[in-house]
């Protein structure tokens, strides 16, 4: 191992969608763990929407970030050295490392994986944080009953692909939006979505209502702006909406205007805003529930994977474009050897 630790770091807010420009680079010395910490070496980096928020210093996160900075973010690392009573030199764990190669920790908000359990990868998607929202946003807030038509955006990505799946496991119809054939055919196929629509492909409130003839019981909305529009148009009496996520306004200097809310009145639908932090009590069913069907082969879900720290920038700025497909990762460092 080289003595040196790589890092990525913000340089400044973007202006609309982010550029490479916007993050620098540098390099430190592989820091020391003191007493009651640990040193890990990350393997993943996860490159989350929201990163995007806290890259404007959003007030609703707590990460604040100022030039030079080591970017913020969620990593799976391999304890390297540790001087903490709770791990030990080969532990795997969920660690907020950062954009960097190595970090120490004291602990706190540490999350040991099971590398058991499903690929440790999966800590970051769908049995982490992501999937964690899609749980509670079905589960707790949505609550689709048997044959009805449940509609979910940005449905390939972790949170997207992990809601429908759940939300078919308790007996929905379930229809997804994506911004690609490929995406859409790769719902249908694998993910076992009823239909999906290409809202890239001509008038997206057309589709929705020749996909869910019945109109709209649940949407899961991952999006916002004009998709969030479309399907208030085609809702079912008594509809559920739960608002998850706005990456359309992510890189937008002002918000957009909301959408004309008429036809929430005229469906008396309900309407929830989905904060994941709520529900990390729920973690450990969540984990157990949907590990259960990974392992039945009930349940899938697909990795974007870019090779290298430095190329992190540019993956980060794919996703904000809506280029990834799949949970967008960066392989930082080899994956451990897993003794079982
Ligand atoms: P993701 O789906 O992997 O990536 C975002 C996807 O959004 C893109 O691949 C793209 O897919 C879609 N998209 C639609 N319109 C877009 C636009 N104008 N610009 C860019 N992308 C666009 O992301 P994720 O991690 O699963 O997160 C999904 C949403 O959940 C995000 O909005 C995120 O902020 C939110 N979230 C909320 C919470 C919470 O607590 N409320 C927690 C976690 C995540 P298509 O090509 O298929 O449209």
């Amino acid at each position: 191992m080289s003595d040196r630790n790589q890092r990525i770091t913000f340089a400044r807010s973007p202006r609309g969608l982010p550029v490479p420009e916007d993050f620098g680079a540098d390099e430190t010395a592989i820091p020391a763990p003191g007493p009651g910490q640990f040193l890990s070496r990350t393997v993943y980096l996860s490159l989350d929407p929201y990163y995007r928020n806290v890259m404007k210093n959003s007030q609703i996160y707590q990460d604040r970030l100022a030039p030079g900075d080591v970017m913020v973010g969620e990593t799976v690392a391999e304890v390297i050295e540790s001087h903490h009573a709770d791990y030990k030199p080969g532990d795997i764990v969920a660690v907020r490392n950062g954009w960097q190669q190595y970090a120490v920790s004291a602990g706190q908000g540490v999350r040991r994986i099971d590398p058991s359990l499903a690929p440790i990868a999966t800590a970051l998607g769908v049995l982490g944080m992501p999937g964690m929202t899609a749980y509670a946003g079905t589960v707790f807030l949505a609550a689709p009953l048997p044959g009805q038509t449940f509609v979910v955006s940005a449905c390939t990505g972790p949170v997207g692909c992990a809601a429908g799946q759940i939300a078919r496991h308790m007996g929905a119809r379930v229809v997804g939006i994506a911004g690609s054939k490929e995406k859409c055919e790769y719902a249908v196929r694998a993910l076992g979505f009823e239909a999906c629509v290409n809202y890239k492909d001509g008038d997206l409130v057309a589709a929705l209502k020749a996909a869910c003839p019945d109109g709209i019981d649940v949407y899961f909305d991952n999006v916002g702006g004009s998709t969030l529009e479309a399907v208030t148009r085609n809702l079912a009496m008594g509809a559920r909406i739960v608002l998850c996520g706005m990456i359309e306004a992510y890189s937008m200097d002002t918000p957009p205007p909301g959408p004309w809310l008429g036809p929430i009145v005229g469906a008396r639908a309900t309407m929830k805003g989905l904060v994941v932090y709520d529900h990390m009590h729920k973690f450990s069913e969540m984990q157990r529930v949907l590990s259960r069907w990974i392992r039945e082969g009930s349940f899938t879900w697909r990795d974007d994977v870019t090779e290298s720290l430095s190329r992190a920038p540019e993956a980060f700025c794919r996703l904000m474009r809506g280029q990834n497909f799949g949970k967008a990762l960066v392989r930082v460092g080899a994956e451990p050897v897993i003794r079982q």
